[in-house]
């Protein structure tokens, strides 16, 4: 199953960062460095009992002046509605129900998603009792009484917002269909692809029955093969989304697909070139094991000659140094130059992604490869490889026992990989190793 997305919505002030910071504790990620990008957390990674989720704080620049409010929450709800599982709406005891909290509440009702009411500041329980079943009123069902700076309430609340998270398991997740995330910042052609590629003659396009009320996975075939688009609905009719939102939209909107696909197509604006933020973006499908195609999108619209593509091909492996691995491409999404070779090189990335190797075949590539660069040594002691093994796949993981662990230094766990590279191809996936030690 893909990982489930909890996105935060609420008004200012009511606690929202305090609880994502607790519910996340060290493991927040923040964007960083990247130009007009806000600099505040907006997702993180959950571990709760045997869930792993990741969280949005859906809560950007907060509006300056009142009569803002209502687009800057109605703006929050429905980046929420479309990328999540299940949103948390956040209200606040000390100050009660207010206007904006019935607006927003219609919104999410209407949206069919699994919505959790969660009444932060609840700091003493007897006192607050009969303060929290006002909440009632708002017709989202039980109100959970939480304090996130005490973290208490928090137990029941979790167990409320996991139990959602089959509901939305639908077929398409089940099924062996691959899920495809078109991804890449603003303006690169995202939508512009996907309508292409809905309009093109040899694509077949239907609606998903018993996924998503609003659809908004498309499942298209193409040369008799189906993959699944994930998050289109918002690329098909281009949100709406006010300026100041729109880079953590971005972000929000990426890590959201990201999540729900096992591989990517990532965009590259060749008119622009290749830039730190399309390596950001690169970083988090990289990090999540997910496969991709690195697509230098608008090919159409740049002066070519015979060393174009080349430079092009340096950049990308420069500016992504992790994802070498990727296929890239360069197509254009206005034209359709090259998307028959789009298709093509998923089809490989898929089945790169899941791919098994053997054991023995495994351990034939481990042994000569520690017979022609012998392992490193530290104090007298030498590193070990005594043997390997996949455990998994999407992204493929292999095990490697070793004698000691410390000895495994990064240069040499990279000699590895691209042994294993060398021999097996794994053309468009990361591939991630496990060191364990035995005595
Ligand atoms: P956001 O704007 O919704 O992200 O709200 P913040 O997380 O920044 O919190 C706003 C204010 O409420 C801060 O002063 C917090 O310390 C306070 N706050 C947050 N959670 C609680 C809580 O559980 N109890 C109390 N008493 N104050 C809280
Ligand atoms: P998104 O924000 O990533 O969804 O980008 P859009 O699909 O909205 O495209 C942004 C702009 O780039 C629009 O004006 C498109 O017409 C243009 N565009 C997209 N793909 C191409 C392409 O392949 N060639 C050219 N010349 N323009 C393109």
């Amino acid at each position: 199953m893909s990982r489930q997305v909890v996105a935060i919505v609420g008004r200012p002030n009511v606690g929202k960062s305090t609880l994502f910071n607790k519910l996340a504790g060290e493991k927040i990620s923040i964007v960083e460095d990247t130009p007009g990008v806000t600099r505040d957390r907006i997702y993180a990674d959950v571990d709760w009992l045997n869930y792993n989720f990741t969280i949005i704080d859906t809560g950007g620049i907060e509006p300056s002046t009142d009569d803002k409010m209502l687009t800057y929450m109605r703006q929050q709800a429905e980046i929420a509605i479309e990328t999540a599982n299940v949103i948390v709406f956040v209200v606040d005891v000390k100050t009660g129900l207010t206007d904006s909290d019935y607006q927003v509440a219609d919104m999410l009702r209407r949206a069919h998603k699994p919505v959790v009411l969660c009444v932060n500041k609840v700091d003493n329980r007897e006192k607050f009792q009969y303060d929290v079943f006002e909440f009632y009123n708002l017709g989202l069902g039980e109100p959970y009484a939480i304090s996130s700076i005490q973290a208490t309430g928090l137990g029941d609340f979790l167990d409320e917002v996991v139990s959602h998270f089959d509901e939305e398991g639908g077929v398409a997740e089940e099924s062996d269909i691959p899920r495809i995330a078109v991804i890449g910042k603003p303006n690169v052609g995202k939508s512009s692809l996907i309508n292409k590629l809905l309009g093109e003659q040899r694509v077949i396009v239907s609606d998903i029955a018993g996924t998503t009320r609003d659809a908004v996975d498309t499942l298209v075939t193409f040369d008799g093969k189906e993959y699944v688009f994930v998050d289109t609905a918002g690329l098909r009719r281009k949100n709406k989304i006010e300026k100041e939102g729109l880079e953590r939209y971005s972000i929000i909107r990426t890590v959201t697909a990201i999540e729900k696909a096992d591989i990517v197509v990532l965009l590259i604006d060749a008119v622009e070139g290749v830039t730190e933020q399309d390596a950001k973006i690169a970083g988090i499908a990289h990090e999540r094991g997910k496969g991709a195609v690195v697509a230098v999108n608008k090919w159409d619209a740049i002066e070519k000659d015979d060393k174009t593509m080349y430079k092009y091909l340096q950049d990308v492996d420069t500016t992504l140094s992790y994802m070498t691995y990727a296929p890239k491409i360069f197509i254009s999404a206005k034209t359709g130059l090259r998307i028959n070779r789009l298709f093509e090189n998923l089809d490989m990335v898929i089945q790169n992604h899941a791919l098994r190797v053997a054991t023995g075949v495994l351990n034939d590539v481990l042994y000569d490869a520690t017979a022609m660069n012998q392992p490193p040594s530290d104090k007298g002691k030498r590193l070990k490889l005594y043997y390997m093994t996949q455990v998994s796949v999407k992204p493929p993981t292999f095990v490697i026992f070793v004698n000691d662990k410390t000895l495994m230094h990064f240069s040499y766990k990279r000699y590895i990989e691209n042994r294993v590279r060398d021999a097996f191809g794994f053309k468009g996936t990361p591939i991630h190793f496990i060191i364990r030690e035995r005595k």
